[in-house]
């Protein structure tokens, strides 16, 4: 049976540390970390997500600007907004909780979003910067999927690591943080072939493919670290549906060395490290030097 990797636990220690490290800053230098969130229309699993993000921010001593737009709100508009956020002082981070509404082009909002205060990462040039292997603000469940292998691993120069999916916000991010850390890495998707067998050859395994219990068993080999980024949501035959992951959790268990579980795995670790960049963000811009204890 393998070791289950408590990302939930893990989260909480982080941000614990985030906590003490923005409660010195404000002793030190009387700086208050900000971040602002904004969401636009009603979309009700954004809406879990921003009230989450916001609850937790305030958790860890930080201030939480939220901004709630009606679905309507135009593209103007929601720059307008943005463009504000980069000029005020008090807030250092700026979320725009994606998707947005089909009228605004999310690319050009998400660019408007001053470099220095793209704490979800998704700017062109935090991108750019990632690929080029310089210091930049990096998307957050990537940064926690990485954190979970280095707590479990160590040391993660030469192993051989095969990510599944390879969208913009998961796939190529973790990849790019996977071949920092030196590892071998393979980038699979849906037209990769023997996709079973490229996973045998793995000594970490990342899924994010978003297809239920997909990796299955006989892809892993014994020992392998598996990180299950996948949140699925399937019928659970009661009439209510359940979360499950990209991995096929129970069979996988009796094969990999340690695995994640869904829920409770990499999912509390995407806010952990948005609070994470955040603080980053915070010191970058007013000069201090970013505390160890958050690396
Ligand atoms: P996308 O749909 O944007 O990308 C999925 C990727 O998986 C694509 O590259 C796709 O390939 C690939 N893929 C799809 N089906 C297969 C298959 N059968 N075999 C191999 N590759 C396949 O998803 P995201 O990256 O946004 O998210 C992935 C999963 O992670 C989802 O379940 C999502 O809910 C979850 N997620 C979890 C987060 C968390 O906080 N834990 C945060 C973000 C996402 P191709 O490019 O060829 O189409």
């Amino acid at each position: 049976m393998s070791e289950v990797i408590d990302g939930k636990k893990f989260a909480e220690g982080l941000r614990q540390r985030i906590a003490q490290a923005v409660t010195d800053l404000s002793r030190q230098h009387r700086i208050t970390p900000g971040l602002a969130v904004v969401l636009v229309g009603e979309n009700p699993a954004s809406q879990v997500y921003v009230r989450n993000k916001s609850r937790q921010t305030r958790e860890a001593g930080m201030e939480s600007f939220e901004f709630r737009l009606s679905a309507d709100t135009s593209e103007h508009e929601l720059v307008g907004l943005v463009e504000r956020l980069n000029n005020d002082p008090k807030v250092h981070g700026i979320l725009v909780q994606l998707p947005l509404p089909g009228h605004i082009a999310e690319e050009k909002v998400v660019n408007m979003i001053s470099v220095e205060k793209d704490v979800d990462g998704f700017h062109v040039e935090n991108v750019g910067k990632l690929s080029i292997g310089e210091d930049s603000l990096v998307p957050c469940t990537p940064a926690g999927c990485i954190m979970l292998l280095k707590d479990r691993l160590g040391d993660l120069s030469g192993k051989r690591a095969v990510v599944i999916g390879r969208s913009n916000i998961v796939g190529k991010p973790v990849s790019m943080l996977l071949l920092r850390h030196h590892c071998t890495v393979t980038i699979a998707h849906s037209r990769t072939r023997n996709l079973p067998e490229v996973c045998r050859e793995a000594d970490i395994v990342v899924a994010a493919a978003g297809v239920p219990e997909m990796v299955k068993d006989d892809w892993i080999k014994p020992g392998a670290v598996v990180i299950d980024v996948g949140i699925n949501r399937v019928d659970s035959g009661e009439g209510k549906g359940r979360l499950v992951g990209d991995v096929d959790y129970e069979k996988v268990a009796d094969v990999a060395g340690a695995l994640t579980p869904v829920p409770g795995g990499v999912g509390p670790m995407t806010i952990a490290c948005l609070l994470r960049n955040t603080l980053i963000a915070t010191c970058r811009q007013v000069g201090v030097t970013v505390p160890d204890c958050i690396a």
